[in-house]
């Protein structure tokens, strides 16, 4: 057997048993009782080892961390609307720091927390163009090292409502997106037909998977959720599509909701939810109990739509588990479940877990076992990225 590059000694893995996991050239290549010799040793005394926590939806783009504190602005008209918060950001963004100061920073802070890989959102719209492409993708290169970051490109403006973007869509998937964005074809567009004929075409194109932010309410978001059901298996693209936030099926009726989520299920459209505290959103249980796979991000961090966050994917679990009323600790197991394994599904992340061949992506922190990880968010002790260490206690490490 080749010398293993670092063995972890002491650790509990997430199923509850002692174990030493060795590590070679950047994957697991061993787990067992104990194991001899190695270039480096960790004796992490039964602390908990996670794989790798997945954030599903940032926008590396629109925080404001690393910057100045920027309060929130109320819109002109005094009730939430998008278009008027769009231009609210436009504003502030043309004054803030730089893109790369800004998301570098977010990242950092990701990854202290134990965050291993990322799924960015990244605005493409006439006025930025592909600006925020480059500035997220030349972030992703030099984070490289400890952090995965996929990219959507994201139609902030809209999408065949707002002239040149398809066509900017289309560039940036050349450019380094991997994931075809989607807003509100009903709300925003006024045109589900259109849009969707869109962002399919593109992911056909492109070989790209789909992720789309969905907000329009009640009935119009439940059809929209049909349509995307029934375009995904027609095109026989399961386990390919997203879709975020969805919150249609948290404002109808039980039974409409388990109809669609039966047809999302059954076409392998996922649904990501970030448990927002101020706005219906889908049952957890309702999705998985119907076989939907359901992943969580902390979507808008610090930034012109949103002040809180700190990019914490434990946080967001129990966020998750405190909205589900998640008390038993198979159901405090399902929470981070959506930020760990569920997600990985999503993402496209073959190489995943606390398993031997999967990467070497770990977190390690001191909690008797995932419920308490989830409900007590103790400090990230280590952050391993690919055998690497990125994070100890809390801070980013700067190679
Ligand atoms: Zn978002």
């Amino acid at each position: 057997m080749t010398e293993l590059d670092l063995i972890l000694d002491g650790a509990t893995l997430p199923d509850g048993t002692r174990a030493a996991i060795g590590i070679v050239a950047g994957r697991i290549a061993t787990i067992d009782r104990s194991l001899p010799g190695a270039r480096e040793r960790l004796d992490l005394n039964g602390a908990l080892v996670l794989p790798g926590l997945i954030d599903g939806h940032v926008h590396l783009d629109k925080t404001l961390i690393g910057d100045r504190w920027w309060p929130h602005q109320r819109e002109p008209s005094g009730v939430f609307s998008v278009r008027e918060r769009v231009a609210i950001e436009a504003d502030i963004l043309k004054r803030a720091a730089p893109l790369a100061q800004r998301a570098g920073a977010l990242v950092e802070l990701a990854v202290a927390h134990g965050s291993t890989h990322l799924r960015s959102h990244v605005d493409i719209d006439p006025e930025t163009g592909l600006k925020s492409l480059h500035g997220v993708a030349g972030v992703r290169e030099r984070y490289r090292g400890a952090v995965s970051i996929q990219i959507v490109a994201f139609p902030q403006r809209g999408l065949v409502s707002c002239p040149g973007t398809r066509e900017l869509m289309d560039e940036a998937l050349k450019q380094g997106a991997e994931v075809v964005g989607g807003l509100d074809p009903a709300g925003f567009d006024n045109d589900v037909e259109g849009q969707l004929d869109v962002v399919f075409g593109l992911a056909e194109r492109h070989a790209a998977r789909i992720d789309i932010h969905l907000h329009d309410p009640a009935e119009q978001g439940l059809a929209e959720l049909a349509e995307i059901a029934g375009r995904t298996k027609a095109l026989g693209l399961q386990g390919r599509v997203n879709v975020s936030h969805a919150y249609a099926l948290g404002m109808v009726p039980r039974s409409a909701a388990q109809r669609v989520a039966g047809e999302l299920a059954d076409a392998g459209v996922s649904i990501l939810t970030n448990a927002p505290g101020n706005h219906p959103y889908p049952s957890v249980t309702l999705l998985r109990e119907a076989g939907v796979t359901v992943i969580t991000g902390n979507d808008n961090i610090r930034d012109a739509w949103w002040p809180y966050g700190d990019a914490d994917m434990l946080e967001r679990a129990m966020l998750v588990g405190y909205g589900a009323g998640f008390l038993t600790d198979d159901t405090l197991e399902t929470a981070l479940d959506l930020a760990t394994h569920s997600a990985a599904r999503v993402l496209g992340i073959d190489d995943y877990g606390v398993r031997v061949g999967a990467a070497a992506d770990l977190v390690v922190v001191e909690a008797h076992n995932v419920a308490e990880a989830v409900v007590a968010r103790p400090q990230r002790r280590y952050v391993f990225k690919a055998g690497k260490l990125v994070a100890r206690d809390g801070a980013f490490l700067r190679h």
